[in-house]
């Protein structure tokens, strides 16, 4: 059972900041475990209170994007193209795609965060974080940056796919990502 701190209640300019991130995410669903997430039988969305506990570096930390619209890119050759869009790419931009085992006292799931959420919590770049490591570094290290995660609990917001409740392995995207200060679990 979770409890929230009602925003009408808070006095601090912080927490009441917090409450309504926290209530825009509660607006549509109410909090799942993550056991309830393993076996939902449709596809839709979740929410979910988790703590993130490893990072599943059997995937890559990045990928190789299009500038233009973010899908990753299939190579023909000499010629790269997006794979949304099929046109030519002759730039590419790195972006985070990184696989989190999280879990609660139920279960533990995996779940997919993209560009957009983890640049938003590291506050920086994949460039930025590519650009850092330094040209000897190997590709596929990942970053220091990526233990600011471990141990980290949020409110997760999260895709469930379409064969959810079948597949043991399921991976559910991380649509948005909501800290949990200013209130507790019990
Ligand atoms: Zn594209």
């Amino acid at each position: 059972m979770c409890s929230f701190p009602d925003s009408n209640q808070q006095k601090s300019g912080q927490l009441t900041q917090l409450s309504n991130d926290t209530n825009d995410f509660l607006k549509e669903e109410s909090i799942k475990d993550v056991s309830n997430l393993l076996e939902i039988n449709k596809a839709g969305i979740c929410v979910c209170l988790a703590t993130i506990e490893d990072i599943d570096i059997q995937y890559n930390w990045y990928y190789d994007a299009c500038k233009r619209c973010n899908n990753g890119l299939v190579k023909e050759g000499d010629v790269t193209r997006c794979r949304k869009e099929n046109h030519v790419v002759k730039s590419t931009i790195p972006r985070f795609k990184i696989k989190f085992i999280v879990s609660d006292k139920t279960a533990d799931a995996s779940f997919l965060m993209f560009d957009k959420e983890v640049s938003k919590l590291v506050r920086k770049t994949a460039k930025e974080i590519l650009d850092l490591q330094g040209k000897d570094a190997i590709e596929t290290t990942f970053p220091e940056e990526s233990k600011f995660f471990l141990g980290k609990r949020y409110l997760f917001r999260v895709k469930v796919p379409n064969n959810n409740a079948v597949d043991e392995n399921s991976t559910y995207t991380v649509v948005s990502t909501t800290e949990t200060n200013g209130w507790d679990c019990i």
